[in-house]
Parts: C-alpha cells; sequence; structure tokens
C-alpha cells in the first residue's frame, strides 16, 4: 500500500511517500480501508523529535474510513468509522483497537468526521472537565481559528460563556467571530490589558492556551486571582522552566498542562466523549471546518503550511481512491 514513511526524525521534508506492506490487525484492531486522514499540530511534535517515536512509523493517528476486516467478526466490513490512536493514517490502511473507533452518523462529511474526534474530543474536556465552563465564565483562546481553537469557541459559545479569542490575521478575526467569539484580539504589547479593558476591568477565569512558548507570560498577565492557566499545546514551543513564586504573584493562579490521552485513558471514555462530538457534529452545535484535503504525496505541504500558519480550522489528507468521490 502507499503511505508516509518517517525514516528519521526532522522537519516536513524526511516525510516520505513509500509503498509498504499493508498493516494486520490483531484479535484486539480492526483493520480500515482510509478515506481521510486527520492532520493534527501532535503529528509535527513526533515527526521532529519532540516527542518520542521509533523510526521508521507512518504518521498520523486520526482519520475516516471503512472496516476491513475485523478477525472477530464483531463490525460490519464496509462500515463508515471514523477514530483515533490509530497506527499510522497517512496511509491508505491503518489499524486501530476497536474500543478506538465510533460510527460515523449519517450525512456527515468523511473529511469531517475523519478530524471532528481528535481537536473536537480536546475541545470537548478542556471546556467540560479541566475548567467546566459556564455562561458566566470568561476566557481567552490563543490560536483562537485553529483546529482546537474553533471548536472550543464554539462548545464555549453554546454554554454561552464571554470568549475573547486571540488570532494572527483578520481573515482568521472572521472566522473566530463567526465561531461565536465575544471579541476577537490581535498579539501586540498591550493585549492583556486590552483583553481585561473588554471584560470589565477583571483578568480573565480561564485561559486556553495551545501556543505554548511565546504566550505563557501573557496567559499569566490576563487570568485574574485564583483563575486557571490551561497551557494544552506548544504550537510556538514547549513553556519554559519558570519560577513557581510567579503564580503567586500572578494572584495564587492554577496552572495545568493537560493531555487528551489522560482524559480518554479508558475505552468508556473514549466512547462517551467520541460519541458526543459525533452528536454535536450531526446536530450543528459542532460545525467543524475542513480545508481543501491535500493529496497523501502533499503531507509535506500540509506540514509547512500548518507550521507556517497558514492553515484554519481542521486539515486533512485524501489517503485512498475511496476517499476520491467525496
Ligand atoms: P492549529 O490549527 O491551532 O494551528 C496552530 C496555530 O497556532 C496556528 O494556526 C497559529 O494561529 C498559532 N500559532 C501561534 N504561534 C505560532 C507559532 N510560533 N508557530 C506556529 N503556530 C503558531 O493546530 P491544532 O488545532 O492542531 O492544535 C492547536 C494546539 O493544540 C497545538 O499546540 C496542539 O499541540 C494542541 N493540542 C493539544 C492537545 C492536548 O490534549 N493537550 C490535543 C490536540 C491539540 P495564529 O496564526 O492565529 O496565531
Amino acid at each position: 500500500m502507499k503511505a508516509i514513511q518517517v525514516s528519521k526524525h526532522g522537519g516536513p521534508e524526511v516525510l516520505a511517500l513509500t509503498d509498504v506492506p499493508a498493516p494486520t490487525p490483531s484479535e484486539e484492531q480492526v483493520l480500515i480501508d482510509v478515506s481521510f486522514a486527520g492532520v493534527n499540530y501532535i503529528d509535527t511534535y513526533f515527526r521532529s523529535g519532540a516527542y518520542p517515536s521509533e523510526v521508521p512509523y507512518i504518521p498520523g493517528s486520526e482519520g475516516c474510513g471503512r472496516v476491513a476486516h475485523d478477525p472477530r467478526g464483531e463490525i460490519v466490513e464496509g462500515t463508515l468509522v471514523a477514530f483515533n490512536e490509530a497506527q499510522g493514517t497517512y496511509a491508505e490502511q491503518t489499524v486501530v483497537d476497536r474500543g478506538r473507533i465510533v460510527a460515523v452518523p449519517e450525512g456527515v462529511d468523511e473529511k469531517v468526521a475523519a478530524s471532528m474526534l481528535l481537536q473536537g474530543m480536546t475541545a470537548h474536556y478542556l471546556v467540560t472537565d479541566t475548567y467546566p465552563v459556564e455562561e458566566t465564565t470568561s476566557l481567552v483562546v490563543t490560536a483562537g481559528a485553529g483546529g482546537v481553537g474553533l471548536m472550543l469557541t464554539q462548545l464555549a459559545a453554546a454554554a454561552g460563556a464571554t470568549i475573547f479569542s486571540v488570532v494572527s490575521t483578520e481573515e482568521k478575526a472572521e472566522l473566530a467571530r463567526e465561531a461565536g467569539a465575544t471579541e476577537v484580539f490581535h498579539y501586540g504589547p498591550t493585549l492583556a490589558d486590552d483583553i481585561r479593558a473588554a471584560n470589565g476591568g477583571n483578568g480573565v477565569d480561564v485561559v486556553f492556551d495551545g501556543v505554548g512558548k511565546d504566550t505563557f507570560e501573557f496567559a499569566l498577565d490576563v487570568v485574574r486571582p485564583r483563575g486557571l492557566v490551561c497551557s494544552f499545546g506548544s504550537a510556538s514551543g514547549d513553556v519554559e522552566a519558570f519560577d513557581l513564586q510567579e503564580l503567586k504573584k500572578a494572584g495564587s493562579v492554577y496552572v495545568t498542562r493537560p493531555m487528551l490521552a489522560h482524559y480518554t485513558s479508558t475505552d468508556e471514555e473514549f466512547r462517551a466523549r467520541a460519541q458526543a462530538v459525533a452528536r454535536a457534529v450531526e446536530d450543528g452545535t459542532f460545525s467543524v471546518r475542513v480545508q481543501e484535503p491535500y493529496e497523501l504525496a502533499d503531507a509535506r505541504q500540509a506540514h509547512e503550511d500548518l507550521q507556517a500558519r497558514k492553515t484554519t480550522g481542521s486539515v486533512v489528507i485524501r489517503t485512498s481512491a475511496s476517499g476520491k468521490s467525496s
């Protein structure tokens, strides 16, 4: 089968189109004909070696496709499913644990299904469990027009929260507004003051920050006393070591660095969260914005564009002939 392989860690240029043997599912897994693979920022961390991974490997954990074979015969061949934690989705076929798949609701586009779970479940755990967002909550979301950012904004808007979204361009600002942001800001030296002014002179209850290194100080600055800084990503690099006393100075502030895997640690939790996301897509709570798909051979370009801040919403790769009709 055709697949993207990483044989050594590095920049987007290490994503090479290769012919590899198709994977064989264990009893715990199912074999999937992948139609679209979701492209996520975490894929760039594994590719660069920032997160540990043994080479060679096929990137991608998320996607959508049809079940090609279930060794236990429990799932009917041809069933359309979305999944996460698969073993390499930038490929025509992949294997995934049977507990990490969810049926795609009738009428949901395959490109949307391929990119709804990782970012959707992240947005879901952040606003329901890490900091339960309600009508009275004021929050900041950075990378507000990115994949997670737009979904988080939609969920928080559905809860009636006050959302201050931070983005880099006017095009992204428009998308953040459409998703339900109360007010949109660009980066600059007075950003924290400007947001506080818009929030009645107060810091916000919670900062959801996927940018990391470049925005950590800003997050401490803009959060209210005893508020939460939720640093869930490192698009600009990892937050550097800091003096714990800074949290006292910022007003007895809490900080967390959460990870999706810890909020989907059992199959039951995964299923409940995945089904909540699928339902939200089906009933329109989530309107997932997906860019025009990249072809499998252009995976390098997808990573280059994601890391150059050129993408908005979710990014997918078309992986097989079956995806070409969608
Ligand atoms: P995005 O679509 O949000 O893309 C990243 C965005 O980050 C860019 O579009 C850009 O938006 C912003 N950004 C700011 N500074 C930089 C920089 N120096 N380099 C690159 N981008 C920058 O990606 P995802 O939705 O896939 O992921 C968002 C974040 O969430 C990532 O950090 C990812 O690792 C994290 N994540 C964490 C999870 C968890 O459980 N902890 C799970 C899933 C994702 P702009 O131009 O508007 O600034």
